[in-house]
């Protein structure tokens, strides 16, 4: 199991030491009373009630942007035992399997789990650059029975170039057929478009952990260290140009549309364009990295956007992880994200160094993220099954 997201462990020492403190501090235990004073009149004006860290087995979720490849048998009796349905997302991604296996492998465990794993098909970004493009990729889509959606990934803006060099754009005129026929089927784009911000910035500068990693590990994404190539701002507003033509087409705007570092961004985005949506996938450390600074900040903007927020993991899943500590990362994964959107508690993380606490979104806010969002921007997906 691998997930681009940062994994974060709340420490129970630390729990108990602020415990310790609040009982010997008479300054620390006023500072509690007003703090539990201006929860209780946020918890009226949110009208709660509250899910508790043990409500995560009860309540039916669902996981809008996981990678799962292969029958992944044990990962989806996980997921079933969890009350976690899956959206599994294929990606024109080299350390992933040929997307012609992806998409068999989607297929069949849409077969095989009905009501429980939908699938989002893609197709190879060099097709674009083909003479036979765009029906060979047409053709393929067509084939991906089932698919709810259609992913674009970041190679368009960041990689796929043409015969004279110039990086193939988001808004790139030859998408528009694949655009068109996305819309024809009342189908969702899923775009990818660039990185965290972080990617443009010295490691030094970086705001969580693994960002450093995985752009150590992937140099060839680490566009600080390119600057011949097209930089964040520009493929976000070619992004947005392509959005603009199309303001009808289901937009899910990956990874908080790439504007992760700053809630304010994201409600711009979100602001512009209202059939856009986002998901937190492997980008929830950043919201908790704002909350380590201002907690009151990110809980109103979810709770502001709380219809167009989906929840997503990003974890990857295939045949190598079919083990028990595969499985338990999974849902430790899942446990952390739900500790951090459902509840108040103190939490830390090996990704920075501040302490945060939970945000304790209302359930009828987690219910939206973790599920109600996802069914009205892909009807049908979950339909049938237990
Ligand atoms: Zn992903």
């Amino acid at each position: 199991m691998t997930r681009m997201a940062p994994r974060h462990g709340m420490l129970a020492a630390f729990a108990c030491l602020l415990a310790g403190l609040l009982a010997t501090s008479p300054a620390l235990a006023a500072h509690a009373r007003t703090a539990h004073a201006a929860k209780a009149a946020q918890a009226t004006a949110d009208d709660g009630p509250y899910y508790d860290a043990d409500d995560f087995a009860r309540v039916d979720k669902i996981d809008a942007h996981v990678h799962v490849h292969g029958a992944a048998a044990r990962f989806m009796a996980q997921a079933l035992a969890d009350r976690m349905r899956i959206l599994t997302i294929n990606v024109d991604y080299g350390d992933f399997p040929p997307l012609v296996d992806q998409q068999a492998a989607a297929i069949a465990l849409r077969r095989d789990h009905p009501g429980q794993a939908a699938f989002v098909a893609s197709f190879p970004a060099g097709e674009l650059l083909a003479e036979d493009w765009p029906a060979r990729t047409l053709r393929e889509l067509d084939a991906a029975a089932g698919a709810v959606g259609v992913k674009v990934w970041k190679n368009i803006g960041m990689e796929l170039r043409d015969a004279d060099g110039h990086y193939v754009m988001p808004d790139d005129a030859r998408l528009e057929p694949l655009l068109g026929w996305i819309e024809r089927r009342g189908l969702v784009l899923l775009g990818h478009q660039a990185e965290p911000l972080n990617c443009w910035l010295p490691m030094d500068q970086m705001t969580v952990r693994s960002d450093r990693e995985y752009f150590t590990e992937h140099p060839q994404y680490y566009m600080h260290d390119h600057p011949e190539l097209p930089g964040h701002e520009q493929i976000l507003a070619a992004r947005d140009r392509m959005l603009v033509r199309h303001p009808q087409m289901k937009f899910d705007a990956m990874h908080l549309a790439s504007l992760e570092w700053d809630v304010d961004r994201i409600a711009a985005f979100l602001d512009k364009f209202p059939n856009a949506s986002t998901d937190l996938a492997a980008r929830l450390v950043h919201l908790e990295y704002q909350a380590a600074h201002d907690p009151q900040k990110v809980r109103a903007f979810i709770i502001r956007y709380q219809d167009r927020l989906l929840y997503g993991s990003d974890d990857s899943y295939g045949p190598a992880d079919d083990d028990a500590a595969a499985l338990a990362a999974v849902q430790a994964g899942w446990l952390a994200d739900w500790r951090f959107l459902a509840t108040d508690q103190p939490m830390t993380t090996t990704e920075f160094a501040q302490p945060f606490r939970g945000l304790h979104l209302p359930r009828g806010v987690i219910d939206k993220l973790y599920g109600g969002n996802a069914r009205r921007l892909f009807p049908g997906a979950w339909d049938g099954g237990p």
